[in-house]
């Protein structure tokens, strides 16, 4: 699974390191960055933390896919 955040979209909320930090962290101007690019379909737990990255940011950023 990928995780990545369109940055041409991306307000600098900070929703979704404040809500998953363990999959994202913010970048050096408050825009978000991907902590966890890729990670298996059997982790549960990442996968949990990178939907609520997608769920949390406002400006639809956030996209987690499977190519
Ligand atoms: S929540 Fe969305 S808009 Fe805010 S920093 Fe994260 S990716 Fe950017």
């Amino acid at each position: 699974m990928k995780v990545r955040i369109d940055h041409a979209r991306c307000k600098s909320h900070g929703r979704c390191y404040s809500f998953a930090p363990d999959v994202f962290e913010p970048g050096e101007t408050g825009r978000g960055e991907v902590k966890v690019p890729e990670f298996s379909e059997d982790d549960g737990e990442t996968y949990r933390a990178a939907e609520t990255g997608v769920m949390m940011c406002p400006a639809g950023a956030v996209s987690v896919d499977d190519d």
